[in-house]
């Protein structure tokens, strides 16, 4: 039952608002209120910021749409993680709420807490006899804050209880498929803690929108923000840790400072490529930055059609397939797209063909055509 059950009382009303310019009224929403509850400065810091995008911030978008659709990437790996994530969700589903809940599933409804105050999108509801499993999903590669100290979460479970009539219990949790295949911790809120989570909701709402609140650096909550580039705050939180002397006080340093080291130099490296993008385009809309300028691009040449290529040299000097081929480098990701699609037209009436299975069974019909390579691995938090 793909509906929105009888949970979803203010659901009509939401949907009017999704059509609004700015479906959250320009308000804050769950998803920043990890931010928030960390530095609650940030909230008027980055109104001064237009929204920022990247590629990973476009995979992400991507892989909800696919998931809010029921459809499959073309790339593998995409594919991969949308399969996992379907997989684990209908997993937890039964699990939390019961395998009645399986089929009460509604995704990507915008709610509002009771006064307006605030809105949230919970990526997938699955609900029946007064329990709900309210699941995020996060294709970034950097784990979030674990469930039990999640305010996205938490403000999710508020916003929960404020649309679904009769709910008594919310599970949370959050699927990152690329950060995580452990099992989901899921947190539990009950209808008791609604009272006191919308106290620490409000109040939180409330010191966000005074002009002098506090703005509190740290690498969760800066690494993000749009305001890191000019943000004092964080840059002094930078500068505070910045040594030059790292060599040398590296094996003096425990673990945990190391850690800190880490973090500190990723948020960095974000400011700085920040700094990077925004003096770019200055120099490109021919803003003057004393002692900088743009180089020349680098113009290249690439063959777009390969198969009129190899026609076009053949029929001028006489090249052949082999001298030609040599010259190509296959994509694998192409390849396993296009094999997986023949693979599974091939496949037998009834019978699904895995990306994964795909995936393999053409690594190993390759076996004595290529080889594996593995790079030598990349820090990451775990
Ligand atoms: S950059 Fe950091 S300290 Fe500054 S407003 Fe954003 S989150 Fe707060």
């Amino acid at each position: 039952m793909n509906e929105q059950t009888g949970y979803t009382g203010l659901a009509a009303g939401l949907a009017a608002r999704e059509g609004e310019h700015d479906c959250r009224g320009g308000k804050p929403s769950a998803s920043g209120m990890q931010r928030l509850s960390l530095c609650p400065g940030s909230w008027l810091a980055e109104r001064a910021y237009a929204d920022e995008t990247s590629a990973a911030a476009e995979m992400g978008t991507r892989l909800h749409k696919h998931m809010e659709d029921g459809t499959t990437p073309d790339d593998a790996t995409e594919a991969e993680a949308v399969e996992w994530c379907r997989g684990q969700e209908e997993w937890l589903a039964t699990k939390y709420a019961g395998p009645a809940a399986a089929e009460c599933v509604t995704r990507e409804n915008r709610w509002w807490d009771a006064k307006g105050k605030f809105s949230g999108q919970a990526d997938v509801v699955f609900a029946a006899g007064g329990i709900a499993l309210v699941l995020d999903y996060k294709f970034g590669r950097v784990p979030v804050a674990a469930a039990a100290n999640n305010m996205q979460l938490a403000a999710l479970a508020l916003l929960a209880f404020d649309n679904m009539e009769g709910l008594e219990v919310v599970f949370c949790g959050i699927l990152q498929p690329f950060a995580s295949r452990k099992e989901p911790r899921v947190v539990r809120y009950r209808r008791e803690s609604v009272e006191e989570l919308r106290g620490y909701f409000y109040r939180l709402l409330a010191e966000v929108e005074e002009p002098g609140a506090r703005r509190v650096p740290g690498e969760e909550q800066c690494r993000y923000c749009k305001a890191k580039v000019e943000c004092p705050a964080c840059g002094g939180m930078v500068k505070s840790h910045a040594t030059p002397a790292v060599s040398e006080l590296w094996p003096d340093w425990t673990p945990e400072k190391k850690a800190e080291a880490l973090r500190l130099a990723s948020m960095a490296k974000k400011w700085a490529e920040a700094v990077e993008r925004k003096a770019k385009g200055d120099l490109q809309s021919g803003a003057e930055i004393p002692g900088w300028c743009l180089s020349a691009g680098k113009s290249s040449f690439k063959i777009n059609d390969t198969q009129g290529a190899f026609g076009q040299l053949n029929a001028l000097i006489g090249l052949t397939g082999e001298e030609f081929a040599g010259c190509c480098t296959v994509k694998i990701s192409a390849l396993d797209k296009v094999v997986h699609k023949r693979l599974a037209e091939l496949a037998p009436e009834g019978v699904k063909q895995l990306v994964k299975k795909s995936a393999e069974w053409l690594r190993s019909a390759l076996e004595d055509y290529g080889s594996v390579s593995t790079t030598d691995g990349s820090l990451k938090e775990c």
